[in-house]
């Protein structure tokens, strides 16, 4: 596999072309941004954690039966992708009140949710990601019936499996941000990345936040707190 044009460059992501139609490479940089990328600074290590991570947590969910999109690590800082058409919506479930949740409801952070809530956002940094619904993704054709209940079912199911793998390690898996696509025969696929980047973790006795909130809310040690939940489910960084 030969690594080829730069397709797009998130804020903390950069996607290539290979030589096969296919396949696309992950690059995960040490880019961190907050606020819809108002925010945004260089975490020494961060890529290759991240990427790593990634790859690990893709693993178990694959093992759970839900098709993602990963391949293989090509480098510390590097995965090979199955090439998506991306959904342009966010899926967020959510065990505890935090986040934009509190904010918007007027809610506690840390209020349990069971059932757990599910939300879709748009993605759409301009608009600031606004919360819509399922008719309006159908409205605008984002995505069918079909393929939106789907989504739901399968963020439903990487949360049966995550939530105990973090409680294992101690931590709450408060809630967590999933982006799905389609591939070349029209499955639905789980896509962009599954890093504290894109949840929340809080350690279960404590409650200390061990996710992207250390960096949104200038509390330090964001790298080192990763690491420290990527050892506590058994992987090693
Ligand atoms: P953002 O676009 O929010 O700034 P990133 O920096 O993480 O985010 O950039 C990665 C981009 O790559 C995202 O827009 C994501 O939707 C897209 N992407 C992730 N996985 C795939 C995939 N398998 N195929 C195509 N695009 C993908
Ligand atoms: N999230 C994300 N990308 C986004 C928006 C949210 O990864 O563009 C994640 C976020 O890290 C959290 C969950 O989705 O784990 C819910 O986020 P929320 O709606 O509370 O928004 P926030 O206050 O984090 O911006």
């Amino acid at each position: 596999m030969q690594k080829g044009a730069e397709l797009y460059r998130g804020k903390a992501k950069t996607v290539f072309l290979t030589d096969q139609a296919d396949l696309l490479v992950l690059e995960f940089r040490d880019d961190t941004s907050a606020f819809d990328g108002e925010k945004i600074e260089q975490l020494e290590r961060k890529g290759e954690v991240n990427n790593k991570f990634n790859h690990f947590i893709m693993q178990q969910i694959e093992a759970a039966g839900v098709q993602t999109q990963v391949q293989s690590l090509l480098s510390d800082t590097e995965s090979l992708v199955k090439k998506l058409k991306m959904i342009p919506v966010e899926c967020v479930l959510r065990n505890y009140a935090a986040g934009s949740l509190c904010r918007r409801l007027g809610v506690q952070e840390g209020v349990t949710l069971n059932p757990p809530t599910f939300e879709f956002f748009l993605k759409n940094d301009a608009l600031h990601d606004p919360m819509i619904n399922e008719s309006h993704i159908i409205g605008f054709n984002w995505a069918s019936q079909a393929q939106i209940d789907e989504m739901k079912a399968l963020t439903f199911k990487v949360n049966s499996v995550l939530s105990p793998l973090f409680a294992k390690g101690g931590m709450l898996l408060v809630d967590f941000k999933l982006e799905f696509g389609v591939d070349a025969k029209g499955q639905i696929i789980l896509g962009d990345e599954f890093t504290p980047d894109g949840c929340r973790l809080w350690d279960s006795e404590t409650k200390r936040k061990l996710d992207k909130d250390r960096f949104r809310q200038g509390l330090g040690s964001v790298v080192e707190s990763y690491i420290e939940v990527a050892r506590r489910i058994g992987l090693a960084l």
